[in-house]
């Protein structure tokens, strides 16, 4: 059994996951419209990974017996002036979802929810990997500047970046 608190906070993460999804299609959608293929990929696997996020929830809940809700999920923005404001974008979204996550850690040491306080460990870890992600590319596009030839460079990086499915997933 799990509180109906933790069900209602875990069901708006959920949501709140899917939104992230959400955005960064967009964002990959954006990028490839503008001849970034390789931005473009890096953020189609950051919208599968969200997806991912939301599915670890939706297991954990369903394995506490708790009941899913999916929620409407709102519009996203649809166009960035620049790579570097994407990404600069990205990283004020990632520093959302990790005081999400550090609240529901909160409230599951409030409700004496050891179990899910020991879910939540492998989302805090996730964030700090997240916002260092997002930090080191906001700082290499701030070295590049108007350079399109080291554009290009990061552009060709980041297309070869891959899917791995998140453990807490690969192990369900
Ligand atoms: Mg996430």
């Amino acid at each position: 059994m799990i509180s109906p608190k933790i069900q209602d906070a875990i069901n708006q993460q959920i949501n709140a996951e899917f939104w992230s999804a959400y955005l960064y299609l967009a964002m990959g959608m954006h990028s490839e419209a503008e001849g970034h293929q390789g931005i473009a990929n890096w953020f189609r696997i950051q919208f599968k990974e969200e997806q991912a996020h939301a599915e670890i929830f939706i297991n954990y809940l369903l394995s506490r017996g708790g009941r899913v809700e999916l929620k409407a999920i709102d519009a996203v923005p649809t166009s960035w002036e620049s790579p570097l404001e994407a990404f600069e974008h990205t990283l004020e979204h990632e520093e959302k979802v990790t005081a999400m996550i550090n609240a529901l850690y909160a409230l599951a040491e409030q409700e004496h929810d050891y179990a899910t306080r020991g879910k939540l460990d492998w989302f805090v870890s996730e964030q700090v990997e997240e916002e260092e992600t997002a930090h080191n590319l906001i700082d290499r596009l701030k070295l590049i500047a108007g350079d399109g030839l080291a554009l290009y460079m990061l552009d060709q990086e980041l297309a070869s970046r891959v899917y791995n499915v998140p453990a807490p997933l690969a192990a369900k």
